[in-house]
């Protein structure tokens, strides 16, 4: 931790040089009025020391990050085979929105869990018996990820998405078509959960927080208490190496070899197992959809310390 502290303040110095060639999302209109020029990291280790550097107390939205959460909760409410049941298990090599392959192999069934189509998939698993109950569980389920109490979501985040997201509502109407969202489910409802998950506010400190949750296997290190089994903990993280980082996660898995998942705020969560929770903010993102400070101040940290699993 302390080789950590001395390094940090000028990692993030030499990783927003990277972030200059990366460019705020704008296909969500509320997105691009994040400052392009921000990086952000906490690191927390298992006894809650803490260590940050650069902008860490810029709020963003999750984005895709939630995915990995809502994935969690879908497999505590809903078992192994009743989330496999609707998503499968491979990387696609696709964009995160792509609808190239939803009508490839078995037609209608997303490729993973981590693509727009695999999460809204998800989505319709979350038990509730209304979209607003679904949400507040969600809410209440991050925050106590997060070791604290319920997480809000971005007003203005969630309408512009929802008001702009016509490539999400052609896959959540698609997946209906083929019956992966089922009879009984109304697309605009299961919509609605997606981008409020989506909209989720975090700080890098309390995304550091979910992320050291995961590194310790579901059971909070600084409270002893199991939230999530382990196995979905490790099916999660075996989806962040395979698909986290989008199309990139090849390269992410050679460069930097620890689990992550990106968000397209520019928000990253990372981890190494059994060791250190992370969470990263950098705006400005790459073609790939992922923040390119952020990529290149986790791969740096990474290699300096040999935290590569492989
Ligand atoms: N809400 C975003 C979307 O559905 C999340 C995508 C992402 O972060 N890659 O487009």
């Amino acid at each position: 931790m302390e080789q950590l502290r001395q390094e940090l303040p000028g990692w993030v110095e030499a990783s927003r040089l990277k972030a200059k060639e990366g460019r705020v999302a704008a296909y969500i209109p509320e997105l691009a009025k994040a400052p392009a020029e921000a990086l952000g990291v906490t690191v927390i280790g298992p006894d809650g020391e803490m260590v940050s550097a650069g902008e860490t107390s810029l709020p963003f939205t999750m984005q895709s990050i939630s995915k990995v959460f809502t994935l969690l909760l879908a497999f505590m409410d809903n078992g192994e085979e009743g989330v496999f049941a609707k998503v499968g298990m491979e990387p696609t090599g696709d964009d995160f929105n792509s609808m190239l392959k939803l009508e490839l192999v078995e037609p209608g069934k997303p490729f993973n869990p981590l693509i727009n189509a695999g999460a809204i998939a998800v989505a319709s698993l979350i038990h509730g018996s209304t979209s607003s109950e679904k949400t507040e569980r969600i809410l209440r389920f991050f925050g106590e990820a997060a070791g604290g109490e319920r997480l809000g979501y971005n007003e203005a985040v969630y309408r512009s998405e929802s008001a702009t997201a016509h490539r999400n509502r052609s896959l959540a109407y698609f997946l209906k078509d083929n019956e992966v969202l089922g009879e009984e489910i109304d697309v605009e409802d299961v919509l609605d959960v997606y981008f409020k998950q989506c909209a989720v506010e975090v700080t890098c400190g309390q995304l550091a927080r979910m992320a050291l949750l995961l590194a310790f296997d579901g059971t909070d290190p600084l409270t002893g208490k199991e939230l999530i089994p382990r196995r979905y903990v490790q099916i999660a993280k075996t989806f962040m190496i395979t698909c986290g980082m989008y199309n990139a996660s090849g390269e992410f898995a050679i460069r930097a070899g620890i689990p992550a998942k990106s968000g397209v705020s520019g928000g990253i969560l990372a981890l190494v197992p059994g060791r250190f929770g992370i969470g990263v903010v950098g705006p400005a993102l790459g073609s790939k959809g992922n923040s390119t400070g952020g990529v290149h101040l986790l791969e740096t940290m990474s290699s300096a310390f040999d935290w590569s699993i492989f």
